[in-house]
């Protein structure tokens, strides 16, 4: 009861703190009652303790910093209401580890924060550095915080690179995209500067936001494969990196078939 009571004090305090209407609208939004109650469901859990400043407030889903079990907690939160979740279909149709999921947007949701769980371990069983995956309950997905003193690391898009340092990002960008095709039989599917986070004292790369990942058994994995490439060519082409996509995809292949 204790703990609940944390993360209603602080619900309560966050609500308070923000005057700006357009955040606290937001936040309003966030906290539906449904969600309300997964936070204390967590919290009971143990998980949880209080949740804190946000971190980012995005189309589909709200990132808040969170107090864990031992210490800071990224905690994920789509949004039910307000979410442009049609294109969520695309990819969880198709996909045989879903076959079930009733057409209803709440249930589509639900799989899909599932989905980013498992896809997270997944990859890092594969070997990709990714936030680990703490628990999935409902829409709320919580994991490994990426950063350092409450802040979190930087997106690959907003890092001051130096060409070695690009280049061997580069390199282990290619090398993980390689893991989850060859390893985890995985696609990221939205790979791009804007979902890789950067630690900037070791340079780092980690992979972030995985609920649109897809297996290889999906029609458009490919396709997905390909664009992931290409995106990450497209970013790193300014550093001086002019290889292939179709190249990098054909290696990839050849590794996959031995
Ligand atoms: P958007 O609609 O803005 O693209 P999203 O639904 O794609 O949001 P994510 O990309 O998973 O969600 O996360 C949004 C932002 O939150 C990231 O760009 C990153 O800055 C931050 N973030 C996500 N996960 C973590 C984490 N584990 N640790 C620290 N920061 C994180
Ligand atoms: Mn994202």
């Amino acid at each position: 009861a204790k703990r609940v009571q944390r993360i209603d004090t602080k619900v309560d305090k966050m609500r308070m703190r923000r005057k700006d209407t357009n955040t606290l609208k937001v936040k309003e939004n966030v906290f539906d009652d449904a969600t309300l109650k997964i936070l204390y469901t967590v919290s009971n859990k143990g998980i949880l303790n209080a949740i804190g400043g946000s971190i980012s407030t995005g189309k589909e889903a709200n990132v808040f910093l969170g107090e864990g079990k031992d210490g800071d907690i990224a905690v994920k939160i789509y949004r039910i209401s307000s979410s442009t979740f049609r294109s969520m279909e695309e990819y969880i149709l198709g996909d045989p580890r879903f076959r079930n999921v009733r057409h209803a947007k709440k249930d589509i949701i639900f799989a899909w924060t599932k989905k980013e769980h498992r896809n997270l371990t997944r990859a890092k069983e594969a070997g990709v550095r990714v936030p680990e995956p703490v628990h999935a309950e409902r829409n709320v997905l919580m994991m490994e915080f990426l950063g350092e003193e409450g802040k979190a690391y930087p997106l690959l898009k907003d890092v001051n690179l130096d060409p070695e340092d690009a280049k061997l990002i580069f390199d282990t960008v290619i090398r993980y995209v390689e893991l989850l095709y060859v390893k985890a039989n995985l696609v990221h599917g939205d790979l791009s500067e804007y979902n890789i986070i950067v630690n900037p004292r070791t340079m780092e790369p980690i992979f972030i936001d995985m609920g649109q990942s897809v297996t290889l058994e999906h029609p458009k994995a490919r396709e997905f494969l390909m664009r992931d490439i290409e995106n990450i060519l497209r970013f790193f082409k300014r550093y001086g990196i002019k290889e292939q996509a179709e190249d990098i995809y054909s290696s990839m292949k050849e590794i996959k078939q031995k």
